[in-house]
This record gives C-alpha cells, sequence and structure tokens, in this order.
C-alpha cells in the first residue's frame, strides 16, 4: 500500500543519514563479547557487529539449525560465518542457566571477558487462565535467572578489571504488558529491576549495566507479522545501539533504550505532581476519592520524570517534614 512505500522511503532515508553522521570508529579490539542466544536473530546480529568491529566474541546458544538439509548448532553457523568474514569467535552451546559456563569458555578461549549481552529467550505464551506452573517457571529461568547466572559469573571478572559492560534484554511487553504474556512480561520487568540495580552496584567498579526493549523479525516475531513487516525490522537495525551500550567510552548505566528498524529511544518513567494530604487529619479512602483527578493528572505542568529511588522519595517525605 500507498503507507507501506512512505515507511521504506523513510527507512532509506534514516539508513542513508546514520551511515553520514557517522562519528569515530568505535573498535572493540582486544575486548571478548559473550552474547547469549546468538545462533539466530537478535544475538546472531550482535555477534557479527562485535567481531566485525574487532571484538573475540563466545557465540552461546543451545539450539540447532540446518545446513545443507543436516541438523548442525545454530552456534557453529554464526562462528563459521564470523570466522569466514576473518573475525574471532568460539561456540557455547549450553543453557544460560549454566551461565558459570558461558563465562569459562570465554576464560577458556580468550583469558578474559569485557561485554555480556543477555540476548536468549523463549516465549510460552498462554492466557493467564490456562499457563501452567511449568511455562511459568521456563520463562522465568532462561530470561531472568539466565540473566542473573551469566551476569553473576562474569561479575568478579569485571570487578578485578575495573571495568565491564552488560546489556540485558527488556521488552515493550516487560513495561506494558500483554495478553498471553504474564510469564514473560514478569520476566522481562524483573531483568529491569536487575539492570537497575546492577547499574548502582556496579558504578564503583567501572562497571556499567543497561536494558535494551528491541523490535525485530526473527523466529520469535515472524510468526505474528507479516513479512513486509519482518523485513523492515531487522536485527541488523538493532545491533549498533547495542555496539554503542557495550563500548568503553559511553557514560549511560541503568537506562532503558527502546530500539528498532533504526530508530533509537530512551524510556524513562513519569510521575504525577502528586497530592500531598495533610498529616494533621487522617487520610481516608473518601479523601483520596474527592482528589482522585489530582491524584492522576499529568497535564498540569507539574509532572516529572523520576530518576532514582532517592529522588522518588522526596515528596514523601517533604510532606512528613511539614511541607504538604
Ligand atoms: P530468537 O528466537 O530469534 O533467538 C533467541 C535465541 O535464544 C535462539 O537462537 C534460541 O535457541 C536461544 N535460546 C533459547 N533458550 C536458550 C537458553 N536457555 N540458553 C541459550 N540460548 C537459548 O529471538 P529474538 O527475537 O532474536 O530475541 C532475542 C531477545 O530479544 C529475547 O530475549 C527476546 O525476548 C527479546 N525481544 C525480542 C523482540 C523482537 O521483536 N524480536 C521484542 C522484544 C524482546
Amino acid at each position: 500500500s500507498m503507507q507501506d512505500n512512505d515507511w521504506m522511503g523513510k527507512l532509506a532515508e534514516a539508513q542513508a543519514l546514520s551511515e553520514n553522521a557517522q562519528g569515530a570508529e568505535l573498535r572493540f579490539d582486544g575486548k571478548v563479547a559473550l552474547v547469549t542466544g546468538a545462533g539466530a536473530g537478535l544475538g546472531r546480529a550482535y555477534a557479527l557487529m562485535f567481531a566485525r568491529s574487532g571484538a573475540k566474541v563466545v557465540v552461546n546458544d543451545l539450539g540447532s539449525a540446518e545446513r545443507d538439509g543436516k541438523k548442525v548448532r545454530a552456534a557453529d553457523l554464526v562462528v563459521d560465518e564470523i570466522k569466514r568474514a576473518g573475525g574471532q569467535a568460539v561456540a557455547n552451546y549450553d543453557s544460560v542457566e549454566d551461565g558459570d559456563r558461558l563465562v569459562a569458555t570465554a576464560i577458556e578461549s580468550f583469558g578474559r571477558i569485557d561485554i555480556v549481552v543477555n540476548n536468549a529467550g523463549i516465549l510460552r505464551d498462554k492466557a493467564f487462565a490456562n499457563a501452567t506452573p511449568a511455562d511459568w517457571d521456563l520463562v522465568y529461568r532462561v530470561h531472568l535467572r539466565g540473566t542473573y547466572k551469566v551476569s553473576k559469573a562474569a561479575w568478579p571478572h569485571f570487578v578485578r578489571q575495573k571495568s565491564g559492560a552488560i546489556i540485558n534484554t527488556n521488552s515493550a511487553v516487560g513495561m506494558f504488558g500483554n495478553f498471553g504474556q504474564t510469564n514473560y512480561s514478569a520476566a522481562k520487568a524483573g531483568i529491569q529491576g536487575f539492570t537497575n540495580t546492577l547499574a548502582i552496584e556496579g558504578a564503583k567498579y567501572g562497571i556499567r549495566a543497561n536494558a535494551i526493549a528491541p523490535n525485530a523479525g526473527t523466529a520469535m516475531t515472524a510468526t505474528i507479522m507479516p513479512a513486509e513487516v519482518v523485513e523492515m525490522l531487522k536485527p541488523e537495525y538493532v545491533a549498533p545501539l547495542v555496539g554503542y551500550l557495550a563500548h568503553e567510552s559511553t557514560e549511560h548505566s541503568g537506562k532503558l533504550f527502546q530500539v528498532g528498524s533504526c530508530w533509537v529511544s530512551e524510556v524513562r518513567r513519569q510521575r504525577s505532581g502528586g497530592v500531598a494530604f495533610p498529616l494533621t487529619a487522617p487520610i481516608t479512602p473518601e479523601a483520596i476519592a474527592k482528589r482522585w483527578a489530582d491524584v492522576v493528572n499529568f497535564d498540569d505542568g507539574r509532572a516529572h520524570y523520576v530518576a532514582d529511588t532517592r529522588q522518588s522519595s522526596a515528596e514523601l517525605l517533604a510532606n512528613a517534614m511539614g511541607g504538604g
């Protein structure tokens, strides 16, 4: 349709622009990057990007793929692709649930680890009424526990060398929810909380942790997206943000970025101005009902962004001190 054509034109423009505006090359020579779930989809695009920029890459994936009609390890395909292009990579076939083995592969093969991209993922979509504990546990284990296990294994290396970058994978669904994805949205929201605290604890060691909410046409989304949309949402359009966030020149930490089809943004939390009820009289449900329109008002010029936990409690403490 007309609309689709406009879309593609804009995409071509954006690509041309991004190529023209490129500054100094962000290289990863001498660095080791571990990408989980890198046998396909987004992870594959990250692995190829890191290798192209000079990094040694651990390509983790427990999945299989097909080559010349034969079943092969998905990770091997990507490692071969990197090597054919002159890059350095090694495969790891363990589940992210065994995070220490993934990090051991990096240390044994390349002697260090600098970058962890927690990307591996699965879906077990079902309406909550039909969702089973097994689905819940599996999605939790791969996404949140896997992210934890790999990060936990890399952490002592990062602390010792006083540097390290972790990029975790959230989703729009982790922010807003989606029908049939209670398990997935809970795991993704958990990953964001985990990322926020890692960033705080890592700051004094020069360790940064960020999360991205990507959109890409992959095996995970191909079944629910039309083919033209899959084509517009190439994983290659997401990978450069991961490269930027992983690079030692980047200062951002504890942030969430939404990215897809060459569009990159930061997402942050907004809070209404709030209502300060006097502490002198007991606050009642009725009193709140009366002021409800003000509690949820984002248009009175008092709505604001909240950067951290301390800032988030400033107003309520001020009210307790008699400011309200
Ligand atoms: P994908 O299915 O193409 O790739 C995921 C890879 O992870 C697969 O190759 C799979 O074999 C591997 N994997 C699964 N379980 C694993 C485990 N236990 N250990 C190691 N590897 C494992 O999916 P994708 O679209 O590339 O998704 C990558 C990440 O991005 C996921 O975390 C996903 O939730 C997230 N995400 C994707 C989209 C999107 O639009 N594609 C949107 C939001 C979030």
